[in-house]
């Protein structure tokens, strides 16, 4: 399967994306991810992006656009692929079409996890990741047993950079102005399908599992 997850932040995405990699063996490709390692490993790309990424504005096209046509190109997205976090614009949408429709092999379909807004905003800034296991908890609804202590290795929670309320907002009114048209773009290509973001994980999944291709 080939599919795009998209969503507001803080809409699960990269949840749901990666337990259809557990159970799909499609790999998860998580434009997030590859900018905040980019970030991490302090290459010039990840010295571009993280002004961005600070602000809560997109990063540029051509980066992003370089880094899924360079990962798409790898072995293990033969038989299909999750995108998490791309394309969050009509370009890169566009960009994406292109890609695959050179090799032939386009997109199944794309997936809105639809989530209230005010649930949006209590995801993102009560989010916190373990430092060593990546775990994520979230203050409000899976907190840890200790404040600041992840349960399964006692490793430091984090809160992400760009998980503070300015960034927040702003990160909020981007995806209304540039990433929500991908709804009528899917449509007109008849690949749009909307599952309800709102319950447990398990619940989602099911919903997920449900309109898969
Ligand atoms: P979220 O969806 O919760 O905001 P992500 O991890 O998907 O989190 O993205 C974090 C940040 O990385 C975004 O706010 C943006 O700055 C940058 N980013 C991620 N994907 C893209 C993309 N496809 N195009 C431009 N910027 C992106």
């Amino acid at each position: 399967m080939r599919i795009v997850l998209f969503g507001a932040p803080g809409s699960g995405k990269g949840t749901q994306a990666r337990r259809l990699m557990d159970a799909y063996a499609s790999p998860q490709i998580s434009t997030g991810d590859l900018l905040r390692a980019a970030v991490a490993a302090g290459s010039p790309l990840g010295q571009k992006a993280k002004a961005a990424m600070d602000a809560g504005k997109l990063v540029a096209d051509d980066i992003v656009v370089g880094m899924i046509k360079e990962r798409l190109t790898q072995k293990d997205t033969k038989y299909g692929f999750v995108l998490d976090g791309f394309p969050r614009s009509i370009k890169q949408a566009e960009a994406l079409d292109r890609m695959l429709g050179e090799v032939e092999q386009p997109l199944n379909k794309a997936i809105l996890l639809n989530v209230k807004f005010d649930n949006l905003v209590k995801r993102l800034t009560g989010r916190r990741t373990c430092k060593q296991c990546g775990h994520l908890y979230n203050v409000y609804f899976s907190p840890p047993k200790k404040d600041g202590v992840c349960d399964h290795d006692g490793g430091e929670l984090l809160q992400r950079a760009d998980d503070n309320e300015a960034t927040i907002t702003q990160r909020l009114k981007v995806y209304e102005e540039q990433t929500a048209p991908l709804v009528d773009y899917y449509k007109k290509q008849g690949k749009y399908v909307a599952v309800d973001g709102e319950g447990t994980m398990d619940e989602i999944f099911r919903r997920v599992e449900k309109v898969l291709p």
